[in-house]
């Protein structure tokens, strides 16, 4: 990973190239910011200019040994540690799954634990970096470098770290091994325990900039520059939110048109239209259910936030047709049912997750939206 791919972040890039060039590389570090800042991007790209033989004034070579490695993660020295699933063995380790992980980020270093979990079992699943990982850890940071002059170890979301693992970091970070670095990347830094924070180097990454995301979506879609700044709007900063938004329009389209439809009968107590609504939502995918009740609940949060909000808009991240539809709607949203309104949806939500019939959920959805929208 060059750094030169990662669209954005100049200035945490300018930092992390000072801080070699300047030889004040910390051994400690931790990257913090919010899902979709890129942060394990600009990990992978600095634990690769760091490792390049060759690099330049603002970015690693891309051609030498090193390099050539790092691009496909199978460098010796390079380590990875991330949260990973129970299998069928007792114990896993990241390194159980890291064929899986390699093939993961080389696609796109921009994704979510969801979709990293998603890839490698089933959903629902908890990601842990499990207690068995810590013998890994210290037994890989013991051995010698290879090819390089640094071992580096990767951390990505130590915040899903077993207590025990931590705690044995802990004294590996206090009394590092010669020439090691740790980079540890975290979404929830407030979850980390904070011996292992007060020992790292902080370094805080913003989300992208709208224009970084809209250029962004430009170059990797063809969008339109009108699409890809309403887009960049909603994402605000996520650039894997970005990613999905423009990938599934159309269901975006249809989850507004369903949500509209819904809203529209049960102000109107029209309630064979609620039925016959209900049954066409039983209908969809269970995935496509679960993807309207997410659009519904961000649809909610952004009405509610247009009628708290004084100077309208300031707040709010809607797009094309939301935007029209909200105008109307939001008063309708306050925080008398926000919040009734808010769990019924997880409760249908949760319900589908478990396998619930569909037609019984969503039935019961839309009587209750009838009861509290009025
Ligand atoms: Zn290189």
């Amino acid at each position: 990973m060059k750094f030169s791919q990662i669209p954005g972040q100049k200035d945490i890039i300018d930092r992390l190239i000072g801080s070699v060039r300047c030889e004040r590389v910390s051994h400690a570090q931790l990257f913090s910011g919010p899902e979709g800042c890129g942060s394990l991007a600009l990990a992978l790209a600095y634990a690769t200019y760091i490792s390049c033989e060759n690099r330049s004034g603002n970015d690693s070579c891309g051609i030498c040994k090193s390099c050539v490695k790092y691009e496909k993660m199978i460098h010796p020295d390079l380590h990875f540690v991330f949260p990973v699933i129970k299998n069928k063995r007792e114990d896993p380790v990241s390194d159980s799954f890291i064929g899986e992980w390699r093939d993961f980020v080389r696609k796109s270093p921009f994704f979510t634990l969801n979709s990293w979990l998603d890839s490698i079992g089933v959903e629902k699943e908890q990601g842990l970096i499990f207690a068995s990982e810590a013998a890994e850890i210290i037994k890989k940071l013991s051995l010698k470098t290879f090819e390089s002059d640094v071992k580096i170890m990767i951390i990505w979301l130590p915040e899903r770290m077993h207590l025990s693992t931590a705690n044995k970091l802990l004294k590996i970070i206090e009394e590092p091994p010669d020439r090691t670095l740790f980079l540890l990347v975290s979404e929830e830094p407030d979850k980390v325990i904070p011996t292992i924070l007060s020992r790292c180097q902080h370094i805080k990454i913003p989300g992208f900039t709208g224009d970084k995301i809209k250029d962004y979506l430009i170059s990797k879609y063809g969008s339109s520059s009108e699409k890809a700044a309403e887009i960049a709007r909603i994402a605000n900063g996520n650039i894997i939110r970005a990613s999905d938004l423009f990938e599934n329009q159309e269901s975006s389209l249809q989850n507004l048109d369903s949500f509209r439809s819904l809203m529209r009968y049960s102000w109107k107590r029209d309630i064979l239209s609620v039925i016959r609504w209900s049954e066409e939502m039983a209908s969809r995918g269970r995935e496509a259910q679960k993807g309207f009740i997410s659009y519904a609940l961000r649809l909610l949060r952004e009405n509610l936030m247009l009628s708290l909000d004084q100077q309208k808009h300031r707040l709010v991240y809607l797009g094309g047709e939301e935007v029209t539809f909200s105008e109307k709607f939001h008063p309708y949203i306050n925080q008398r049912n926000v919040y009734p309104l808010t769990e019924e949806l997880n409760q249908a939500f949760y319900h589908i997750e478990a396998n619930g019939n569909a037609r019984i959920i969503f039935l019961d959805l839309a009587l209750k939206v009838v009861r509290l929208i009025r």
